[in-house]
C-alpha cells in the first residue's frame, strides 16, 4: 500500500486546467519530489493533497483511504510552505509548540516533544529568541519543527527554501532529507530546482503544463529521460540537442570530451571558468554543444577543436513523436559503432 495516490486528479481554474489527469504514488517512507518550471501545477497539486483545494475529478488516497473529500484537519499531515509565516510576538518555543497547545495536547507531552524536535532541527539554544532575532534559515528550521512536532506520518513542503541563500538551502536540504529518513516521514517535496530533486528524491515526478511528463528515479530521469523535455530539465548544463537525420541526438556537456583526432571538428563560441570545472560552449555544423571539462580550461573562443562522446552516451529522441527513441538491438549497435 502506498502512503499517498492519486488516480486521475483534475483542478481547473475557468477554461485552464491547472492539473490535467495527475496520477502517481509515494511509498510509505519516502521523499517524492514534484518538479517542473513555475506555473506547471505543483502546487495546486501538493494544495489538492493536503485539502485545500477540491478537485474537479478524480481520487486522493492517504494510508490507504479515500481522503478526497475530507477536510484538512481529518488527513492529519504537517505542511511547510515557502512564506513560513511565524508569530512575531511569540518566541521559538512557543511557535513550535503551537499547534499542539490548540490541539489541548498536555504540558509535559508538549516540553518533551518540544525538546527532541528542537534537538533535530538545531534549535536548543534558541528557543527563548523572537522570530526578529533569527537569520532566514532559523526561521525555516522553526517553521520545519512547528511542521515535524505535530508528528504526521506525511508532510507536504512547498518550495520551502527558496528564500535562503545558496550556502544554507544546500545545508538545509540534507537536514531536511535526513530529518524524512530518521522519522520515516512520508514527504512530497515541490521544486522548481532540478539540484534539490536529484539530491533529495526517492521519486522524481517531472510536470510539465499540468501533466506528467516522466515519473521515475532520480538516476532515471538523468539516464533514460523519456522526452527531450526531461532531458533539458535534468542536468547543468542541459543536455545537448543536435538536430540530425529526421530526429534528435542527445548528449550531455559531462559526456563530451576534447580529442586530438577522430571526432566532430568544432569552433568554440564561449568558455566559462566555474573553478572546479569549465563550460566550453562549442559549435558543430552551426549547432551549439556545450561542453563540460575539468579544471581550468586552456581554450579560448576562436579556436578549432574536435570533439567525442560514446555512443553509449548519445540519446534518441523521435522528431515525430517527441519522444526517446526505442533502442537499436545490441547487434544493431555493434554493427553501427564499426
Ligand atoms: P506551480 O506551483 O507549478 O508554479 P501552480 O500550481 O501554482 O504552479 O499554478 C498552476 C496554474 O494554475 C498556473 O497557471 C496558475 O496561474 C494557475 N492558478 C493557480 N492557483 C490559482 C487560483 N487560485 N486561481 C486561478 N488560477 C490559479
Ligand atoms: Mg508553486
Amino acid at each position: 500500500m502506498s502512503a499517498i495516490e492519486l488516480h486521475d486528479v483534475v483542478k481547473s481554474w475557468g477554461p485552464a486546467r491547472a492539473v490535467d489527469g495527475v496520477s502517481f504514488e509515494a511509498a510509505e517512507g519516502s521523499l517524492l519530489v514534484l518538479l517542473g518550471p513555475s506555473g506547471c501545477g505543483k502546487s495546486t497539486t501538493l494544495r489538492l493533497i493536503a485539502g485545500l483545494e477540491q478537485p474537479d475529478s478524480g481520487t486522493i488516497m492517504i494510508g490507504g483511504a479515500d481522503v478526497t473529500h475530507l477536510t484538512p484537519a481529518r488527513r492529519r499531515i504537517a505542511m511547510v510552505f515557502q512564506s513560513y509565516a511565524l508569530f512575531p510576538h511569540l518566541s521559538v518555543a512557543e511557535n513550535i509548540v503551537f499547534g499542539l497547545r490548540v490541539r489541548g495536547v498536555s504540558r509535559a507531552e508538549r516540553d518533551a516533544r518540544l525538546k527532541r524536535v528542537a534537538d533535530i532541527v538545531g534549535l536548543s539554544q534558541l528557543l527563548d529568541r523572537k522570530p526578529s532575532q533569527l537569520s532566514g534559515g532559523q526561521r525555516q528550521r522553526v517553521a520545519l519543527g512547528r511542521s515535524i512536532i505535530a508528528e504526521a506520518r506525511v508532510c507536504l513542503m512547498d518550495e520551502p527554501l527558496s528564500n535562503l541563500d545558496a550556502k544554507l538551502r544546500h545545508e538545509m536540504r540534507t537536514e531536511i532529507r535526513s530529518l524524512q529518513q530518521r522519522l520515516g516521514m512520508t514527504m512530497v517535496y515541490v521544486t522548481h530546482d532540478q539540484t534539490e530533486a536529484m539530491t533529495m528524491a526517492d521519486r522524481v515526478v517531472l510536470m510539465r503544463d499540468g501533466r506528467i511528463e516522466q515519473n521515475g528515479s532520480p538516476e532515471q530521469l538523468y539516464s533514460r529521460p523519456a522526452t527531450p523535455f526531461t532531458a533539458r530539465f535534468i542536468g547543468t548544463p542541459p543536455m545537448n540537442l543536435i538536430a540530425r537525420d529526421g530526429g534528435l541526438i542527445g548528449i550531455r556537456p559531462e559526456h563530451i570530451r576534447i580529442v586530438s583526432q577522430d571526432g566532430h571538428p568544432a569552433r568554440v563560441r564561449s568558455v566559462e571558468h566555474l573553478g572546479a570545472d569549465s563550460i566550453v560552449v562549442c559549435e558543430i555544423e552551426g549547432q551549439p554543444v556545450a561542453v563540460r571539462l575539468d579544471g581550468f580550461s586552456k581554450v579560448a573562443p576562436g579556436d578549432r577543436v574536435t570533439l567525442a562522446w560514446s555512443r553509449d552516451d548519445e540519446h534518441q529522441f523521435d522528431a515525430a513523436t517527441d519522444q526517446r527513441a526505442a533502442p537499436m538491438p545490441d547487434g544493431m549497435k555493434q554493427v553501427a559503432a564499426g
